[in-house]
């Protein structure tokens, strides 16, 4: 179905403008739901009639799907933007690895897989999903699919060929609401009876997207609501020119077929490069055979600037943070600002001066030292201010304060405004080991 505009949908709304959802005219509040900036809900007066007209216009242009246990599921889809600075990218991409159920290493690789985690820029990252895949022997799939779910205690896919093959695991673990991959041109009427009885997503796979798009109205029309498209494993062209037109058609032509998040598969060539591709261009899951560190930190290092809001950089808490071990009074004292790249490149600076040290760390809205004096974010008032708010006075015995040395001009307005001794550090956070040592000797 194809969305409605803004006039059409202005025409099913009260028409009242009274400003309840937020908007001054109902007009504009049509503006703003035919884009997908907000949402039906906002207006509480429209009519049913009108509410009905509306619901394919105010659907996401691809749906969210949810599947792993209640509490600890995982989200996937819901995206409206081909390109990351027009708002931001709201879901990350999943990452999973796939476990073969005659693996010979099958426990050791699903708790690995729970304890796979890497903290940057204080933010932890983790192995998202794990997938066991059937190798042929029924029985032992669902055994094995019930061994990694208690080991990896991660949402799971469940990979397998046939309805007959995955419905044991299926309703074993229907609980633990895992994804059942996948429906094919050959399967899909016993996949997805087995899903929507089970009320489980299901993956939708066909090489060719023409064939793609009827498979996914066929599973719907089945009564499975949550889907996940799959195009199966090939090379990196390919995969982009997929990829991409898969996400344009749902978000710029609103073709519902394609509206569902897109699993991409990286056993075709190098799963790194394929996995990179993925995160970078509109892949809601990832699939893995091998995990190595060489291969997924980069790629979770990708995911995590790309999934951010390019608006809002990284921050820190606004607060003074001791490093290398506990502080006293005597402990100097520096400033920065709450980015966290800044913060945590001069943290590690601090640290291999190996003197106990206090960083106050102000909110220049996540930008970097000189970005944030220039854009008057970080300044001699604000930061008197803060050394005032936080009572430094009764826990810095000299009262001084080491300023980054790309500030230096801001020393004098600093002690007029603070009143503290203030003292110029070194240009560049590296200077601080050779820096803090001349000043503390
Ligand atoms: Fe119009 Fe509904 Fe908004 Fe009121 S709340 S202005 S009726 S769209």
């Amino acid at each position: 179905m194809m969305a409605l505009n803004a006039m059409q949908i202005f025409m099913q709304l009260p028409k009242t403008n009274c400003g309840k959802c937020g908007f001054p005219t109902c007009l504009a509040f049509a503006m703003q739901l035919a884009n997908q900036k907000t949402s039906l809900d906002s207006c509480p007066d429209i009519s049913d009639a009108g509410r009905g007209a509306l619901e394919g216009a105010a659907a996401p242009p691809i749906k969210k799907v949810k599947f792993g246990p209640a509490g600890a599921e995982v989200e996937i889809g819901d995206e409206t933007e081909m390109f990351r600075h027009d708002k931001k990218f709201f879901h990350p991409t999943l990452l999973c690895q796939v476990i073969s159920d005659d693996d010979g290493d099958l426990e050791g690789k699903a708790s690995k897989a729970k304890d796979y985690e890497f903290d940057r820029i204080g933010q932890v990252m983790n192995l998202d999903t794990v997938a066991v895949r059937a190798s042929g022997d029924v029985g032992k799939f669902k055994e094995s699919a019930e061994k990694v779910n208690s080991l990896a205690g991660k949402p799971m896919i469940l990979m397998a060929d046939d309805a007959g093959t995955i419905e044991g695991a299926a309703r074993s673990l229907a609980s633990a609401r895992p994804l059942l991959y996948r429906a094919t041109q050959d399967n899909w009427e016993a996949m997805a009876g087995l899903a929507a009885e089970l009320k489980l997503p299901l993956v939708v796979y066909c090489e060719d997207l023409n064939g793609l798009a009827e498979l996914s109205d066929k599973v719907k029309g089945k009564g499975v609501g949550d889907i996940v498209l799959d195009f199966g494993p090939t090379k990196l062209g390919d995969a982009l020119r997929n990829l991409t037109i898969l996400r344009r058609s749902a978000i710029k032509k609103k073709f519902r077929p394609f509206g569902f998040p897109v699993l991409l598969e990286t056993s075709a060539t190098d799963p790194g490069l394929m996995g990179a591709l993925g995160v970078a261009k509109y892949a809601s899951i990832v699939l893995f055979e091998s995990v190595p560190v060489s291969t997924i930190y980069p790629i979770m290092t990708l995911r995590q600037n790309i999934y951010t809001d390019p608006q809002k950089p990284l921050q820190m808490e606004a607060k003074v943070y001791d490093i290398s071990g506990p502080t006293n009074e005597n402990s100097p004292l520096m400033l920065t600002t709450n980015f966290s790249l800044t913060y945590f490149i001069v943290r590690g600076d601090i640290e291999k001066s190996k003197i106990p040290s206090k960083l106050l760390v102000v909110d220049t809205e996540g930008l970097s030292v000189m970005t944030a004096f220039a854009a008057e974010k970080l300044t001699a008032e604000g930061v008197a201010a803060f050394i005032k708010k936080l009572g430094l006075e009764e826990s810095v015995a000299q009262k001084s304060i080491i300023i980054p040395g790309q500030i230096a001009r801001m020393s004098g307005s600093l002690e007029e405004e603070s009143g503290w001794k203030v003292i110029v550090g070194p240009r560049d956070s590296s200077g601080l080991p050779k820096f803090l040592k001349t000043q503390t000797s």
